[in-house]
């Protein structure tokens, strides 16, 4: 599931430029340009982060934020705070609104991009993609249990971790020396072979003999989980 963003800001030209931004870097964007919309899409449904702007008609962003965090079902939702240079500076800057963070317009992109990112990965840190899908296989990399058309398969601790690495990154190609950098760790000191003996074991236990393979080799360089079986989901 897409993490879902709510812009809350009345410039049009910003709105445009960070739904664009955001929805290509995979968030589902809802923008409202009025403070008092705002507080009545958040109550039907919480998004996962709100960007807002300090000047809005209706409510104002900092209302909205004390509001926000007097309610139990929002009290820990991330706000990143938007605000013009020299307006009520110091009171943002204390982050007395209950804001989590804020930026100063004008703000360069990918700045604010990355301060999305981090709020949602301190405020969320499950969000970041608890559970890998690809095709018929289902990964929790919490609870460490692998399924595939709804049974469950049983894999060692090594092969899980060259799974949950591989599944990651559908279509990208990992040498085997990446592979052994990545899942064994930079410490081990391991023949490169081993990692073919992994991937065998891993191969057996995803597939069973029977059902399709969802790694490939690519002769010459190492492996990767097949792009093409990680869309049919
Ligand atoms: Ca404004």
């Amino acid at each position: 599931m897409k993490p879902r963003v709510m812009i809350v800001e009345d410039e049009q030209a910003l709105n445009l430029l960070l739904r664009y931004n955001l929805e290509s870097e995979g968030f589902e964007v809802d923008i409202v340009d009025r403070g008092d919309e705002a507080e009545l899409r958040i109550a039907e449904a919480v998004p996962d982060l709100v960007i807002l702007d300090w000047m809005l008609p209706g409510v104002s962003g900092i209302e909205i934020c004390r509001r926000l965090r007097a309610r139990s079902e929002t009290k820990h939702l991330p706000v990143l705070m938007l605000t013009a240079r020299g307006e009520e500076s110091e009171r943002v800057r204390g982050l007395d609104t209950g804001a989590d963070d804020y930026v100063v317009k004008p703000f360069s992109l990918p700045e604010l991009l990355a301060r999305v990112h981090a709020l949602l990965r301190r405020s969320n840190p499950e969000q970041t993609m608890k559970v890998l899908v690809a095709g018929d296989i289902e990964l929790d990399r919490e609870k460490k249990r692998v399924h595939r058309g709804g049974r469950e398969l049983h894999l060692g601790p090594t092969e899980f971790r060259l799974l949950e690495f591989l599944m990651v990154s559908p279509g990208r190609v990992f040498t085997r020396e990446q592979l052994l950098d990545s899942v064994w760790g930079r410490e081990a000191y391991i023949d490169e072979r081993t990692v073919d003996v992994h991937v065998g074991r891993l191969r057996k236990a995803l597939s069973r003999g029977r059902e399709i393979d969802p790694i490939r080799t690519v002769r010459g360089s190492g492996y990767s989980f097949n792009e093409q079986f990680a869309k049919a989901s």
